[in-house]
């Protein structure tokens, strides 16, 4: 891989911060080599960042990325830019006290901490996202959800960094729809405003409570969530399951023997461990599968390793 790092951590011309950094330590999977990391906390670093090839990582929570890494900066939103402000604004929420439009929330505020704090609050639109493990921005640019509710219900304003500038927009300007938010890639969610109802915490809990039960079949492990999305209505675990591969274990990489759809690090997995499950499960299931996960640094990958890799791989598990 041809990276041109800085050999020392440093900070940049606008004092951005920016470390050569294992990005396993940024993913819920716990996988992925270095990179140069440019934590940018206002809009004048944010900027600089992305003057040269550049990613976007949020709470790495649907990403496979290589063990070697990837020669683009790589940019996380810290500082101000992960910090919310949920005081209902005056001059945006509703007169009759029922819509509520909060001070900015930014794009690398942890999801889960957000809807946690909704709860308490009182605020409804969001609880459906309980227990996604992702960032503000991260679950906005693919409107993460659950049957339960997603991002786009509870969403009024996004301020969105692209190479043209900063732009203030609304969901209405956006073709969204589910999972999918519309917004290009590495165009930057950097801060939204929250629309919300008012509700009372235990209503919103109840809903939470909800949402959280459809989970209780999901394993606790170190998984970047599920693998492959649903083909035609059927399953993924199910038929994954049914090609009798739940629990094959490749190097430290498990498909979870609680759901077959997931696949977990047991502590020192690797990329390729994983790529590895991936293309055995392709060669397995009958069914042409379309992967959830999003690989760094090669999104190509999807397509899955040559027919004879996967074949020697097969025959090694039987
Ligand atoms: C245990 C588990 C359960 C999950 N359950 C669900 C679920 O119920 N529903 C669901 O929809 N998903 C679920 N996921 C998948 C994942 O949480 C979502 O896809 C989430 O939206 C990813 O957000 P992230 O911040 O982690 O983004 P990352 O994984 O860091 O990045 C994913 C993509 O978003 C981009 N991105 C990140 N931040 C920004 C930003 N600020 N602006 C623009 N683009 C950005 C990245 O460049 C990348 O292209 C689950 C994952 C796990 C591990």
């Amino acid at each position: 891989m041809t990276a041109d790092f800085q050999s020392k951590d440093f900070q940049s011309k606008t004092g951005a911060r920016v470390e050569r950094l294992p990005l396993a330590r940024f993913t819920t999977l716990g996988v992925g080599g270095e990179a140069e990391v440019w934590f940018v906390s206002d809009h004048e670093q944010l900027a600089e960042a992305m003057a040269a090839p550049y990613r976007i990582l949020g709470g790495g929570s649907n990403l496979v990325i290589s063990d070697e890494g990837v020669p683009e900066r790589v940019i996380r939103l810290s500082g101000p830019l992960a910090e919310r402000d949920l005081t209902p604004d005056p001059g945006l929420s509703g007169s009759g006290g029922d819509g509520i439009v909060t001070g900015w929330v930014g794009g690398g505020v942890p999801l889960p901490g957000l809807v946690r704090a909704l709860q308490k609050l009182g605020y409804s639109n969001l609880e459906g996202t309980v227990g996604i493990p992702a960032q503000v921005g991260g679950a906005v640019w693919m409107n993460a959800g659950t049957r339960y509710g997603e991002m786009f219900d509870g969403l009024h304003t996004l301020e969105i960094a692209t190479p043209e500038g900063l732009k203030v927009i609304t969901p209405d300007d956006l073709g969204w729809g589910y999972r999918d938010s519309g917004i290009p890639r590495n165009h930057i969610v950097t801060r939204v405003r929250l629309k919300l109802q008012r509700s009372t915490p235990e209503e919103v809990l109840a809903k939470m409570t909800l949402a959280d039960t459809a989970r209780k079949g999901q394993p606790k492990m170190k998984t970047p969530g599920c693998a492959f999305k649903n083909p035609g209505g059927v399953g993924a675990g199910r038929l994954i399951d049914e090609a009798g591969l739940k629990g094959t274990q490749v190097g430290n990489a498990l498909i979870a023997p609680e759901h077959a759809n997931f696949i977990v690090n047991l502590g020192g997995a690797t990329a390729a461990d994983v790529h590895a499950l991936l293309d055995l499960i392709r060669a397995r299931v009958n069914v042409p599968l379309e992967l959830e996960y999003e690989l760094w640094p090669d999104d190509a990958l999807r397509q899955g390793a040559p027919a004879s890799a996967v074949t020697q791989w097969s025959a090694e598990l039987k």
